[in-house]
C-alpha cells in the first residue's frame, strides 16, 4: 500500500503547487448549478461537472468547474436539477424489443383496458387491412382498473375482420378468428406446452394458455417487421430508453431471437448511430446447444467490439433442458442428462474464459446450477469471469453465500411488479417479505445489480423498477417485500449504475461521475433523492448524455439533442 500512496501524494502536491487554470485542460462543455449525485466512493454530491472528449474532466463546485471553461466551452445551466450517472439495465431483452418497436402496439404503461382497446381500434383504422395487430406481452390486468384482460369479442369489435394477437406475460394469449385462420390453428392442433380453450361444440374460443414456448410458437407465425422497420424500431426504442435516463444495457437475446436478428443493431453501430451502450450475449435456440455455441463464438472472442456494442458472453440460458419457467412455483424436474448437458456447456465456457449469465427463477434451480458451477470451479477457477445468475426471487441465504464465494453477480429485476400476486400465492406472505432478499445480499458483499427483464414480463422503465426496489409493492399497490430487505435510494441507484457496470466489466469506464469515466449521465425531471417514493416511478430524464453527446433532450434542453 505504501508504494502506491507515495506517488499519489507527490502528484497531489505538484498539482496544488501549480496555477490550476494554467495547466488544467479546457472543457468542451460544463454543466453548472445542479445537484450532481456522483456515486463515487465517498457518495459526493457536486454542483457542477466538466466534460472533455466525451469523458468527465472534473466534478465539483460551480466555482471550480467554471475555471475549466474556455472561450469555446459550452455552458449548460441545470437550474438546480438533479443529475445521476446514466442508468444501466443489467438484464433486459432490448434488442428483441427494438426489432418490433416501430410497428407493434404495446400495452406497457397503458392505464386501462378501455384505453388498450382504443389503441387497437386506432391501429385497425391506420394500418393496412389484413395485417396483424399484435400486443406482445409486457402488461398485466393488475395495471387496469377493470382488473381483467380483453375478451376475444372485444378484440373483434375493436378490429373487425383483422388478425389480432394479444399476449399477457407468458401465460395467456387472445387471438381473433381471422388470426386463428391465418395461423392455421384447428381444435386438434398440437400447441407446445399449452392448450386452446374450446366451447361446448369443441371449437377454439381464441383463448390460449401455456408457457414460454407456447407463445414463441404463436409469434413465429406472425410475419415480422421489414428490415428497415427493424432498424427504425431499434433506433426509436433506444431513444425511448434514453428518455428514461438510460445509457447502457446488458442484453440477452431470449426466445425467438436468432443471429440474423442482430443485423438491426449492427446497422446502427456501423452508421455511428448508437445512443445506448449495448453489452450483448448470445444463446442457442436449438437442441444442440454446445455445438451452436462453438460455432457462434468462432468469430466472436470474449469482449469483441467497442464501448457502444460489445460481446460479453453467453446467456441467459446455457441449455433449454434446465429452464425453470418465468416465475417461482412452476413444476420443475430436469433429468440427469439435462444437468450433464448444462454442465458440459458451463465447463466449455470456463475453459475459454467466457462470461456466463444464467436464468433461474427459483432457488431450487439456482441450487442445482451452483452445484455445477462449483464443480467446474474446482478445475478451472471462475472468479475472474464474473459469472451471474438472474432472477431467483426466493433466493436463500445459502445460495447467495455460494454465489459470493465464486465472485458471482446476482441480477435482480422488477418482475414482481407484474407477477407479484402469482409469486405471493406460491411463496405465502411471510416468505414474500424477502422476495427478493436484496439487503441480505448487499450486506454479504455480493455484486447485486438491478434491471427489468423487459419486454414481455415487465415494463422497461428503470424508475418503475427503482420504485419497486424501494417499496417492494406490486403494480396494484399490494405490499410484498418488507423494508428489511429493501435498499435505500442511493443503494438502489448504485444497483442501476455502478453495480450494473461491474456485470459488463465496465466499472472503470462508467457507472459513476468521476474524472476519466465516460460522461454518461441523466438530468432528471425531479429530485430522485427527495420525491415521495410513490412518485419515483414517474421520474424521467430531461437531458441524457452518452459519451458527452446529448442523446435525448426536452423542454429547455430540446435543442441540444444530437449535439455535439
Ligand atoms: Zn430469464
Amino acid at each position: 500500500m505504501t508504494n502506491r500512496l507515495v506517488p499519489i501524494a507527490a502528484l497531489a502536491l505538484a498539482v496544488a503547487g501549480a496555477p490550476a487554470h494554467a495547466q488544467a485542460p479546457v472543457a468542451d462543455m460544463i454543466l453548472v448549478n445542479g445537484k450532481v449525485i456522483t456515486l463515487d466512493d465517498a457518495s459526493s454530491v457536486a454542483q457542477a461537472i466538466a466534460i472533455r472528449d466525451g469523458k468527465i474532466l472534473a466534478a465539483g463546485s460551480v466555482e471550480d468547474i467554471r475555471k475549466r471553461a474556455g472561450a469555446g466551452t459550452g455552458i449548460i445551466d441545470l437550474g438546480g436539477r438533479t443529475v445521476v450517472p446514466g442508468l444501466m439495465d443489467s438484464h433486459i431483452h432490448a434488442l428483441r424489443a427494438g426489432l418490433t418497436y416501430a410497428v407493434e402496439l404495446s400495452w406497457i404503461g397503458v392505464p386501462s383496458l378501455a384505453r388498450g382497446l382504443d389503441l387497437i381500434r386506432e391501429a385497425a383504422r391506420t394500418s393496412p387491412p389484413g395485417t396483424w395487430i399484435k400486443i406482445g406481452g409486457g402488461w398485466t390486468e393488475l395495471q387496469f382498473p377493470e382488473k381483467r384482460g380483453p375478451t376475444v369479442e372485444e378484440l373483434v369489435a375493436a378490429a373487425p375482420d383483422r388478425p389480432v394477437y394479444v399476449q399477457r406475460l407468458y401465460n395467456t394469449a387472445w387471438i381473433t378468428p381471422a388470426g386463428i385462420r391465418l395461423m392455421k390453428l384447428a381444435p386438434d392442433t398440437e400447441i407446445p406446452g399449452g392448450k386452446g380453450e374450446k366451447d361446448a361444440s369443441g371449437n377454439l374460443t381464441g383463448v390460449f394458455t401455456g408457457v414460454n414456448r407456447t407463445f414463441n410458437f404463436f409469434t413465429a407465425k406472425i410475419p415480422g417487421p421489414s428490415f428497415t422497420d427493424q432498424v427504425a424500431g431499434t433506433r426509436k426504442y433506444f431513444r425511448e430508453l434514453n428518455r428514461l435516463g438510460m445509457t447502457a444495457v446488458n442484453d440477452f437475446p431470449g426466445g425467438g431471437m436468432f443471429p440474423e436478428d442482430f443485423r438491426a443493431v449492427q446497422t446502427l453501430w456501423s452508421r455511428g448511430d448508437m445512443t445506448l451502450r449495448v453489452a450483448f450475449h448470445i444463446s442457442s435456440n436449438s437442441q444442440h446447444t454446445l455445438d451452436d455455441f462453438k460455432a457462434l463464438t468462432l468469430f466472436t472472442p470474449m469482449n469483441f467490439g467497442d464501448d457502444m456494442l460489445r460481446y460479453r458472453g453467453i446467456g441467459e440460458s446455457l441449455t433449454q433442458g434446465i429452464y425453470d419457467g418465468s416465475t417461482v412455483g412452476l413444476p420443475y424436474n430436469p433429468g440427469a442428462r439435462d444437468w450433464e448437458e448444462f454442465c458440459a456447456v458451463a465447463k466449455w465456457a470456463a475453459e475459454r474464459g467466457i462470461n456466463v449469465h444464467q436464468h433461474a427463477a427459483s432457488d431450487r434451480a439456482a441450487t442445482k446450477i451452483l452445484d455445477c458451477f462449483e464443480a467446474v470451479n474446482k478445475d478451472i477457477p471462475i472468479a475472474a469471469m464474473r459469472w451471474q445468475i438472474a432472477h431467483i426471487e426466493n433466493a436463500s441465504d445459502d445460495t447467495l453465500r455460494r454465489m459470493k464465494a465464486l465472485n458471482m453477480g446476482w441480477a435482480v429485476q422488477d418482475r414482481l411488479v407484474y407477477s407479484g400476486q402469482i409469486v405471493l400465492k406460491a411463496l405465502g406472505p411471510e416468505a414474500s417479505m424477502r422476495a427478493p432478499p436484496i439487503k441480505t445480499a448487499l450486506k454479504m458483499g455480493l455484486h447485486v445489480a438491478a434491471g427489468t427483464d423487459s419486454d414481455q414480463v415487465a415494463p422497461y422503465n428503470p424508475f418503475v423498477s427503482i420504485r419497486w426496489l424501494l417499496d417492494g409493492k406490486v403494480i396494484d399497490g399490494t405490499p410484498m417485500r418488507g423494508p428489511e430487505e429493501s435498499p435505500d435510494r442511493e443503494e438502489a441507484l448504485r444497483m442501476y449504475s455502478r453495480n450494473a457496470a461491474w456485470f459488463t466489466f465496465d466499472e472503470a469506464r462508467r457507472g459513476s461521475l468521476e474524472p476519466g469515466k465516460y460522461a454518461d449521465l441523466a438530468v432528471l425531471s425531479d429530485d430522485y433523492m427527495t420525491v415521495p417514493v410513490e412518485k419515483v416511478g414517474e421520474l424521467h430524464a430531461v437531458l441524457t448524455l452518452v459519451g458527452g453527446r446529448a442523446v435525448y433532450g426536452e423542454g429547455p434542453f430540446a435543442a441540444l439533442e444530437g449535439k455535439p
